[in-house]
């Protein structure tokens, strides 16, 4: 969850695409030969169904054929071949013409093929070669000869007969044998002409369409009957039809118009499927586009959220409802030096727990998951490092809504508080010491001004307890005078008197040396001096007065000359100094009447000719300003306006100045608040 996802790079993401084209272009290329070899069956199939039917035509042209020969051959069976009947016969024979045209000619012809009779179709006279048709060689004798070997009808080939005026059709012999008590006693002969054979017994519907026509075996075309081809599509069907004795070959030829684009309804329902799968095609590359946008979307924003992540310095982690850990972002790893795979799953005891506090901690996970809200603000926590060091932490956690808007876990934030306290304690401490030199610095101030009120009753009192001293010598010295009782003391009572005397001068000088050598102790620290800059000053007082001016509302303006040499002071004092006098300012400001509460403190070079080679700080406020009457004591011990004011601060401040030989001193600001300034000197380079 935590590991870098791999970069990809250009060849992966150019493998990607191209598998992606070539999957899309083989299913385009799939659809497309599908619905060609669709399109060209459905045409296939068109063309199959006319060849069928044209084939079923011809079948039954065929039959309709042999069913009118036969009917033929029964016409002429029933005709009266007796001797004597040959009129009658001739008369029959003539009906039997007329009905039947495809008959051109019969003949009656005894058993040596000699012609008895015979009669002619009045609708086709051709002008017969008897000596051709009397040939051994001629169709009629070989069909007659079959006829007498087999014993019943038989069938000659085609033949050409020339019709005399350069013209002729086909022919074909049919002989019927004639018997009588088992003897062949004579042959009946019909000539049928092909021609019209398919005229009068080929169907009018067939040959409407078609093209009907009797041919050889080698496709030679012997007689012809049907339309004019029509289409530029030809379909043909050959037909046998054998005969005893010949056989015939029926042809029939269709044509066809091309193809149209939708020639029937099978082509036209694969068309509309394919337009149908073409336009699924269309809106699944679309839907797939989408998709795919949606997915660089996605991938953008979850590299956004793990850029995130990672840039984070609060440390994240997330449990599941059994207390299992499930996330943990970069930060919150380095924050307690574990690796992800060592913190996942983990679910009793995390190993960033100080071991004397699991159970402690235990209690806490227990009631979080009996499901009681954590505080809002977090609480404060220790952790402990893979190293064993612990470490205070803020912790800050929420339920885990999922999508659904289920719960289901917790969300932990952390901060490492461990450099926050470090600070608090920095400046704790500091200001204990600030505190502690100020407290300091009053009680040597106090100190310093008794020792000055001090040392003159004590030097009165040493002068006077000398002076009596003096005055009981000189008394004691003359001759004694006679002693009056009662006026004059006695000796003994005198030297006892000079005695105290003398100790009293004696402890007054005592007494002042004491305090003198407080006052020195307090003026010792002359010693204690060394170069700082003033910036090095300004930083020591200013977490202190930032506090104060975050409580009062006020904006503290900094600023240094730039080049600025080091002071050479009592930098714990002087620290005081500057610190008094922040202090005050910002008292002065704390008023309602005052709008813009600025502190300004500067340190620059002093700009009087006479104090060249000193600096000089200027504490700026826009406060309630100094009236006379105040202005008059304000250096004065004790004074002060404030009801919990000590009055010893600005003395103190003016003491330590003018131990370092500077200046302190004050001044109105415009428009209106007070401007401070002391000068401190600089070290000599
Ligand atoms: P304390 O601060 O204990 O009152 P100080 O000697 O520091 O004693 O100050 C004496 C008095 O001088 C203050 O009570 C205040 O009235 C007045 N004072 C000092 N600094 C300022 C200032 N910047 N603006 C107005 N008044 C001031």
């Amino acid at each position: 969850m935590n590991h870098p996802k791999p970069q990809r790079t250009l060849l992966q993401r150019w493998r990607g695409a191209w598998r992606r084209w070539s999957l899309w272009t083989a299913l385009v290329l799939l659809v497309v030969s599908m619905l060609a070899t669709m399109v060209w069956l459905a045409g296939r199939y068109e063309a199959s169904q006319v060849q069928t039917r044209l084939e079923r035509d011809t079948a039954d042209a065929v039959s309709d054929i042999r069913t009118a020969l036969t009917r033929n051959l029964q016409s002429l069976q029933a005709l009266p071949a007796d001797l004597p009947g040959q009129l009658a016969w001739e008369v029959e024979a003539s009906e039997l013409l007329r009905n039947r045209r495809e008959i051109v000619r019969i003949e009656w012809r005894d058993s040596n093929l000699r012609m008895r009779t015979h009669v002619q179709s009045p609708y086709r006279p051709v002008a017969w070669d008897v000596r051709l048709r009397d040939s051994s060689q001629s169709e009629l004798t070989i069909a007659c000869t079959n006829a007498r070997r087999l014993g019943s009808p038989a069938y000659s080939s085609s033949y050409f007969q020339p019709h005399g005026d350069g013209l002729g059709s086909e022919m074909m012999e049919l002989c019927v044998p004639l018997t009588a008590g088992g003897r062949t006693t004579g042959f009946l002969v019909a000539t049928y002409a092909l021609q019209d054979i398919l005229i009068n017994l080929v169907a009018h519907n067939l040959t409407r369409s078609q093209e009907a026509s009797f041919t050889e075996p080698d496709g030679t075309r012997l007689a012809v009957m049907g339309a004019a081809r029509r289409g530029s599509r030809m379909f043909t069907a050959t037909h046998l039809l054998d005969l005893p004795g010949g056989t015939l070959v029926l042809r029939m030829d269709g044509w066809h118009t091309a193809p149209s684009l939708f020639p029937n309804v099978l082509t036209a329902l694969v068309t509309a499927m394919s337009i149908a799968l073409v336009t699924v095609m269309v809106v699944l590359v679309r839907d797939n586009r989408r998709r795919l946008r949606a997915e660089r979307d996605l991938a953008d924003a979850l590299a956004f959220r793990k850029a995130m992540e990672d840039s984070l310095v609060t440390g994240l982690r997330a449990r599941d409802l059994e207390g299992r850990i499930t996330y943990v972002n970069p930060a919150f790893c380095e924050m307690v030096g574990f690796t992800p795979p060592e913190l996942l799953g983990i679910s009793v005891s995390a190993p960033y727990w100080p071991p004397e506090r699991v159970e402690e901690y235990q209690q806490r996970q227990a009631i979080r998951f009996a499901g009681y809200m954590p505080p809002r603000e977090g609480f404060e926590s220790e952790f402990m490092r893979k190293d064993g060091t612990r470490f205070p932490v803020l912790i800050i956690e929420a339920p885990l809504i999922n999508a659904q808007g289920q719960h289901t876990g917790w969300m932990s934030a952390f901060l490492d508080i461990s450099e926050q306290r470090r600070v608090e304690e920095l400046s704790r401490a500091s200001q204990e010491r600030l505190q502690a030199t100020a407290r300091l610095a009053t009680v040597g101030e106090m100190a310093s001004l008794l020792s000055h009120e001090l040392n003159q009753p004590l030097a009165a009192i040493s002068s006077y307890a000398n002076g009596s001293l003096n005055l009981l010598e000189q008394h004691a010295t003359p001759a004694p005078a006679p002693a009056l009782p009662g006026t004059t003391p006695a000796p003994d009572a005198l030297d006892d008197v000079r005695m105290a005397m003398r100790q009293i001068a004696r402890q007054a000088e005592r007494a002042g040396r004491v305090i003198k050598s407080v006052h020195d102790f307090v003026r010792r620290r002359d010693q204690a001096r060394e170069a700082v800059s003033a910036q090095q000053l300004l930083d020591a007082i200013l977490p202190l007065v930032s506090l104060q001016a975050r409580k009062l509302g006020v904006r503290v303006h900094t600023s240094v000359e730039p080049g600025l040499p080091p002071t050479l002071c009592d930098r714990t004092m002087v620290e005081q100094v500057l610190l008094n006098l922040a202090r005050n300012a910002m008292q002065a400001m704390d008023d309602p009447s005052v709008r813009s509460r600025v502190l300004d403190i500067r340190a620059r070079r002093a700009a009087s000719n006479q104090h060249s080679g000193w600096i000089e700080f200027v504490v700026t406020d826009q406060g309630t300003g100094i009236p006379p009457d105040v202005a008059a004591r304000l250096f004065t011990p004790f004074f002060t306006t404030r009801p919990e004011g000590m009055g010893l601060g600005l003395s103190m401040c003016r003491t330590v100045i003018e131990q370092h030989g500077g200046f302190l001193g004050f001044a109105p600001n415009e428009p209106r608040g007070t401007v401070f300034t002391f000068t401190l000197p600089a070290t000599t380079p």
